[in-house]
């Protein structure tokens, strides 16, 4: 029993870009810009705005351009970046201190937990705001759940 029968080839299609999609005034801005304007906790659109209404409390809109902000859901990523940062930060400089000098425990834990509570509580908010850039400049905004 042979298999004589060949299967027509396939006739080539090629991928187009759907050119009819428009993008937002807020994917549009450079990516370095929305990340700048982010960290200075700025809208990352217009960087004429604040960010925040409170430490970590995203503006629902941009007041002067009307950029989605409140739409970004940055959720736990500017928690993970900010552990990653001052972990690379305090964790070298325990280990520096501990291999030259090595002090007591008690002078190291009053030194120590303060310093990372006082990092990450000063990069929190920056990181925050650069997420959120990144995430807008990229689309990646969801309207609110329907009721
Ligand atoms: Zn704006």
């Amino acid at each position: 029993m042979s298999h004589s029968t060949t299967t027509p080839p396939m006739p080539t299609t090629r991928w187009e870009p759907d050119r009819a999609a428009r993008l937002a005034p807020w994917q549009t801005m450079p990516m370095g810009l929305a990340l700048k304007r982010g960290l200075r906790c700025t809208c990352p659109a217009c960087g004429e705005t604040r960010l925040f209404s409170s430490y970590l409390k995203v503006v629902p809109e941009c007041t002067a351009c009307g950029a989605p902000l409140g739409q970004v859901r940055a959720d736990d990523a500017p928690p993970y970046f900010t552990i990653v940062l001052v972990g690379h930060i305090v964790v070298p400089l325990m280990l520096f201190v501990e291999k030259t000098w090595s002090p007591s425990l008690w002078l190291q834990a009053a030194l120590w937990l303060p310093l990372t509570l006082g990092l990450t509580l000063a990069f929190l908010q920056p990181i925050k705001g650069a997420t959120v850039g990144l995430m807008l400049r990229l689309g990646m905004t969801k309207p609110p759940e329907e009721a």
